[in-house]
């Protein structure tokens, strides 16, 4: 239930507007942006040496071209020591993951409309709105 109207309320004509609830997130179009400023979170598929490889939780079907792009640009690093930008799976032009079906876990965790999600949006609305 709305408050009833105050008095500075009707003088400055907001009586009859109603209250204003956040709508909840249904798409990812156009956004893209948990997919920036955290580094690269396929660079765990990366093979290290003195670890096991392939690391647990690359996918089994993972095609040879894609582990080959991921060893050249982080083998021997550790998740945390790549380029802290956008992924190197993410798509500028589209905003979106150009391998989204192996995807690692941490972004098949990440909920759309979760609170993380609105999070960065309402930074970058606020940074966007200046
Ligand atoms: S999950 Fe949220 S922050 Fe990530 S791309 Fe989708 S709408 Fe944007
Ligand atoms: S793997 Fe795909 S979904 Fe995950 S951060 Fe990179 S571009 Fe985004």
């Amino acid at each position: 239930m709305l408050d009833s109207p105050t008095n500075d309320d009707v003088s400055n004509g907001l009586a009859d507007r109603p209250e204003l609830s956040i709508l909840p997130v249904e798409t990812c179009d156009g956004c893209g942006l948990c997919c920036q400023g955290i580094g690269s979170p396929v660079a765990i598929y990366a093979s290290r040496p003195g670890l096991p490889d392939p690391h647990p939780s690359r996918p089994p079907d993972l095609p040879a071209e894609l582990i080959r792009e991921i060893n050249d640009h982080f083998s021997g690093l550790f998740r945390g020591q790549e380029p802290q930008d956008a992924c190197l799976w993410f798509d500028r032009a589209t905003l979106r993951c150009r391998h989204y079906e192996y995807r690692p876990p941490i972004c098949r965790e990440y909920q759309l409309g979760g609170s993380e999600c609105q999070r960065r949006r309402a930074e970058e609305r606020a940074r966007t709105d200046c």
